[in-house]
C-alpha cells in the first residue's frame, strides 16, 4: 500500500489519463472483495480505475508498470477464489465500462464483445440472432465475458459443448508492459505459432488484462427438454449418472447435488419432492425438436430406473422455473449458515461417487456442515464447507478440510480445479498436482510476460 500522500497522486495522475469519473478512491468497498466475502476475504487498493476504451486500459497500465504499482483485474466480481481482491495495493482495473458487442455477424457465426460485457447479455444478444453462446457459469447475470475468459469459466452446458475457452478464437489483450496486442481473431483455426491465447485464456489476470474476444456462435438449439431425478442416496444416484453416460445419448448437462445440497434447496424445487430424496440427478437434452425428445426419452429410461421421482418440465415457464432454481443452488447453501468455503475440485467420473462420500467425511472430521453439487458429467464437484462467517474457529475448520479436499482431488487422479481457478485462496496447491518442472515452466511463463510481477500479484502461483 502507498501513503496517503502517493495515493492522492497516483488518483491524480490515473485522472489525467482516464478523466475524472474514471477514477474512484481505493477505498470504494465494492471493488474490494468477491464472491468470496462470505469467507470475510477483502483487499485493500490505492485506487480504482475503470477506462471506457481498451487503449484507456493499455494507458492505464503503461502508467502502472512504469511506476511499479501492482494490478488487480476485476471483470464482474463474482470469482470464488478471491482473483479479483486486491492484496497488494495499487490499482483495481475494472472492465465494465468496456461493455460493447463490437460485431455479431449471424450469417457467419461469430461475434466480437468486450470483456466488460455480461455473460447473460452477450448470450441474450446471440438468441435474438437465432444463435447460441453456450458457456453458462450459474452467475451468467453478473459475470463478465472478460472473467469468464480470465477464469475459463465452465457451467452446466460445459458437458456437451466445453468451457469458455472453447469458444474463444481471439482476444484483444494488454500485454506487460501497456501494449495493446491482439492474439488470434476471427478465424476458427490457428495453428502458427504458440497457442498464446490459450495461455492468457485461465490465467486469472496474471499473465494480461483481456480487453476483446472474438467468440464462437451456433445456430440456437431448437429445443432444450431437462429432467431432475431424485435419489434415496447417493450410490443409487451415481449409477444412474453412469447409466445416463453409457446410454449412447449426449445429455447437453448432467448435474447433482448431494443430500446436503437436496436439504439446503428443496424448499425451492419447483414440485414437491419425496422426504427419502436425498440425491439428485439433473439432466439436459437438446438439439432439434426430434433429438431433444428422443434423447430425453433415452435420458428419462437411463435415469429413471431407481428414481424416487421424475420432474420433467416441457413448458418454457416451468423449465426456465428449473435451472432458475438450479442457478440459485449456490446462494442457497450460503443462506444456510451465511457463509461457506466452497470449492471446485474435479475427478475422473468414475471416481465421482468416491468424492462425493469423502467431501462428506472430510466434514465430518473437521466439523462443519458438509454437501456438494456441480456438474457429474464432468467430475467436477462444488464441495462445500457451511460456515457461521462470524466464528473464525469455524473458518480455520473448514479451510483444514479444504486442504484435504485438494488431496483427495489428487490422490483420485484429478485437479484441485475445474473451473473456479487459483487465485488467492488456493495459492501454493499447484505443488500438490504438478511436478517441480511443470511448477518452473509456469514460474518462466509468467516471468516472460509479466517480468516485474505487477499483473495481479499473489493470484494463481506461490509467492515466490
Ligand atoms: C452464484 C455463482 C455461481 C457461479 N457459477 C459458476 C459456474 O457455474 N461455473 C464457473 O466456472 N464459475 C461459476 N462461478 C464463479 C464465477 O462466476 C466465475 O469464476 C466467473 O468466470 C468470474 O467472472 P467475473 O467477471 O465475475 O470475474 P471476477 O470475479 O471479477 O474475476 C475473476 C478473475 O479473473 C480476473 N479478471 C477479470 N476480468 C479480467 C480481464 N478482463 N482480464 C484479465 N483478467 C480478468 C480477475 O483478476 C480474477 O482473477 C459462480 C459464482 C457465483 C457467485
Amino acid at each position: 500500500m502507498l501513503t496517503a500522500i502517493a495515493s492522492a497522486s497516483l488518483e491524480r495522475e490515473l485522472k489525467a489519463i482516464l478523466g475524472p469519473d474514471a477514477v474512484l478512491p481505493g477505498t470504494t468497498r465494492a471493488y474490494l472483495s468477491d464472491a468470496t466475502e462470505s469467507r470475510n476475504l477483502t483487499g485493500k487498493a490505492d485506487a480504482i480505475a475503470l477506462p471506457t476504451t481498451a487503449e484507456q486500459a493499455a494507458q492505464t497500465v503503461a502508467w502502472c508498470y512504469e511506476h511499479d504499482v501492482p494490478i488487480t483485474p476485476r471483470g464482474g466480481g463474482t470469482g470464488f477464489t478471491g482473483g479479483a481482491v486486491p492484496t497488494d495495493g495499487g490499482v483495481v482495473l475494472g472492465l465494465e465500462r468496456l461493455n460493447q458487442l463490437r460485431h455479431l455477424d449471424p450469417g457467419l457465426w461469430r461475434a466480437a464483445a468486450e470483456a466488460g460485457m455480461i455473460t447473460s447479455d452477450l448470450r441474450r444478444r446471440a438468441r435474438e440472432n437465432g444463435l447460441f453462446y453456450p458457456p453458462d457459469p450459474g452467475s451468467a447475470e453478473q459475470s463478465h465475458l472478460g472473467g469468464n475468459i480470465a477464469t475459463n469459466a465452465g457451467g452446466p452446458h460445459a458437458f456437451k459443448y466445453g468451457v469458455t475457452g472453447a469458444w474463444i478464437t481471439g482476444l484483444e489483450v494488454v500485454l506487460a508492459p501497456g501494449e495493446l496486442v491482439k492474439l488470434g481473431g476471427a478465424i476458427r483455426k490457428d495453428v502458427a505459432g504458440y497457442d498464446l491465447k490459450s495461455l492468457l485464456i485461465g490465467s486469472e489476470g496474471t499473465l494480461g488484462i483481456v480487453t476483446a474476444a472474438w467468440v464462437k456462435l451456433i445456430p440456437a438449439p431448437e429445443a432444450a427438454l431437462p429432467l431432475a431425478a431424485v435419489y434415496s442416496d447417493a450410490r443409487t444416484g451415481c449409477a444412474a449418472i453412469e447409466a445416463a453416460l453409457s446410454s449412447g445419448t449426449i445429455p447437453a448437462a448432467l448435474e447433482y447435488l448431494d443430500a446436503g445440497a437436496v436439504r439446503a434447496t428443496r424448499g425451492a424445487f419447483p414440485v414437491e419432492i419425496p422426504d427419502a430424496a436425498s440425491f439428485m440427478v439433473i439432466a439436459d437434452a437438446d438439439g432439434t425438436a426430434e433429438e431433444a425428445a428422443k434423447s430425453h426419452d433415452e435420458l428419462q429410461q437411463a435415469l429413471g430406473e431407481d428414481a424416487l421421482l421424475i420432474h420433467a418440465p416441457t413448458q418454457n415457464k416451468d423449465i426456465n422455473a428449473l435451472w432458475r432454481w438450479r442457478d440459485g443452488a449456490s446462494l442457497a447453501v450460503t443462506a444456510q449458515r451465511g457463509g461457506k468455503v466452497s470449492e471446485d475440485i474435479v475427478v475422473p467420473v468414475d471416481r465421482l461417487r468416491e468424492a462425493i462420500e469423502q467431501t462428506v467425511e472430510i466434514g465430518r472430521r473437521h466439523d462443519p456442515r458438509t454437501c456438494s453439487w456441480g456438474h457429474a458429467g464432468d467430475g467436477n464437484l462444488h464441495s462445500t464447507f457451511m460456515i457461521d462467517r462470524d466464528d473464525p474457529g469455524e473458518l480455520h475448520r473448514a479451510e483444514q478440510a479444504a486442504q484435504e479436499l485438494f488431496a483427495l482431488a489428487v490422490e483420485l487422479g484429478g485437479s484441485i480445479s475445474g473451473e473456479h481457478g487459483v487465485g488467492l485462496v488456493k495459492n501454493g496447491q499447484l505443488a500438490r498436482q504438478w511436478a517441480p518442472e511443470a511448477i518452473a515452466m509456469h514460474v518462466a511463463i509468467k516471468r516472460a510476460f509479466d517480468p516485474k510481477g505487477l499483473l495481479n500479484p499473489g493470484k494463481k502461483l506461490a509467492r515466490t
